[in-house]
């Protein structure tokens, strides 16, 4: 299964200015000849992939990009001012396709590569050019030609930088859904409605990350719980678990209890993705008066320690922007003391994590397959589906 992130944006390459039809005029000369400068070139328009981008949400926000127009040649020789380039930054990763045709433009693997997406059109010729020994005063010109317009598609394979955890009817949906500034389409997974969902958050231009509900992961239900495991690759990279507790379950169970109960499930899921830095948000504030609001966060940041407790309400909207900007600040930590490690190459490095996550997740799912053989003679036929090329490592 994958995920992609997905814009169709258009891009226009300026112009070519056009050529000058111009004579030389002075005092006392009575016929000056041709001086009519040529135009400047039009900018192009390039893609270049910036690792500081995570998701392509931002071209949700401004879909249309042209690039300067050379300025038109002038008299006494001059030439036209060239339009500049337009340089769009796009996530490592992206890759680029004609979007009338879904041809493949290019792909932008390595931070710093470019691609050069619509091309800049050519200057036009001033009269000077076409001066010669039988025309002396030519009043022929070229005008410049028209730069390259494209719809372009841009599609960025995602994982999730942050999972959700939480109970069922903790709010996880209900969150994604309030903080999601877009949703990265499913590419194959046609056959069932249980998928993880993903979302990106958009803090501001350039900041956004993957925030991911993976359900069935930890909700007691043996069936919910098999799909979970099988979806938990999608958490490989996610630096951060969101836990999502209910402040005031409808059957009066305690928050402190969903909360280590969960934590055990997922230890036995995977010890290495429980050992991923976790934060407690208690959701449903609109729920409950103040003081039980104090209580309980008192309560689980006392038994909870050094796991930070926030506090939300998904569904007015109370504390969902300020946790997400937390979580952007954390996210932007982890990632830059993982350059650094790599850098000096020392520590545990992210790869190996991760890839001990999915040997965690494989040997998961292939515990639950041999119990689900043990436990039913017929053993459904779509649990073989494969889910390897989730494989895949986008690394940043
Ligand atoms: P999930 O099972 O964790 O995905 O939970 P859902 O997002 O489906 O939410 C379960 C129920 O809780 C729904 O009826 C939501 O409307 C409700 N809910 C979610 N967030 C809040 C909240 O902040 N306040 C209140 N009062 N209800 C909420
Ligand atoms: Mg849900």
């Amino acid at each position: 299964m994958k995920f992609v992130d997905e814009v169709r944006i258009e891009v226009s390459a300026g112009n070519g200015g056009n050529g000058c039809l111009s004579f030389r005029r002075e005092k006392y000369v009575a016929k000056g000849g041709p001086d009519g400068g040529d135009g400047g070139d039009g900018g192009s328009v390039t893609l270049r992939a910036d690792p500081a981008l995570n998701t392509l949400v931002d071209y949700r926000y401004q879909r249309q990009f042209r690039a300067e127009n050379g300025a038109s040649g002038a008299g006494r020789n001059r030439t036209g001012a060239s339009g500049s380039d337009l340089i769009l930054p796009v996530p490592v990763g992206t890759v680029v396709l004609d979007a009338p045709t879904g041809d493949l433009v290019g792909e932008l693997l390595e931070p710093g590569a470019q691609l050069r997406v619509a091309q800049g059109g050519f200057h036009g010729l001033g009269n000077t050019r076409f001066k010669s020994s039988t025309n002396q005063a030519p009043r022929q010109t070229t005008p410049g030609s028209q730069g390259e317009s494209r719809s372009l598609r841009l599609e960025l394979s995602v994982l999730a930088d942050i999972g959700l955890l939480g109970l069922p009817n903790a709010g996880k949906s209900t969150l994604l859904a309030a903080a999601s500034a877009a949703k990265p389409r499913i590419a194959d997974y046609p056959f069932t409605t249980l998928v993880p969902q993903l979302g990106v958050v958009r803090i501001d231009a350039l900041r956004s990350f993957v925030l991911a509900d993976i359900p069935g992961l930890i909700e007691g239900a043996s069936d919910g719980a098999g799909l979970g495991v099988r979806f938990l690759k999608h958490l490989t990279r996610s630096r951060l678990l969101l836990h999502l507790v209910d402040i005031a379950p409808l059957d009066g169970s305690s928050p402190l209890d969903s909360v280590r109960s969960i934590n055990r499930e997922l230890a036995s899921f995977s010890p290495t993705l429980a050992s991923r830095d976790q934060w407690i948000v208690l959701n449903k504030i609109d729920a409950v008066s103040s003081e039980l609001l104090e209580q309980t966060l008192e309560l689980l940041r006392r038994e909870c320690a050094p796991t930070p407790v926030h506090a939300i309400s998904a569904v007015s909207g109370r504390g969902v922007d300020r946790l997400m900007a937390d979580l952007m600040t954390a996210l932007e930590q982890c990632w830059e003391g993982e350059s650094e490690h790599s850098k000096v190459n020392c520590g545990v490095s992210e790869l190996q994590i991760q890839r001990q996550m999915r040997e965690e997740a494989r040997a998961s799912t292939d515990a639950l397959r041999r119990s689900r053989q043990a436990t039913s003679v017929e053993s459904d036929s779509g649990s073989d589906e494969d889910d390897d090329d989730v494989e895949i490592e986008y690394v940043r």
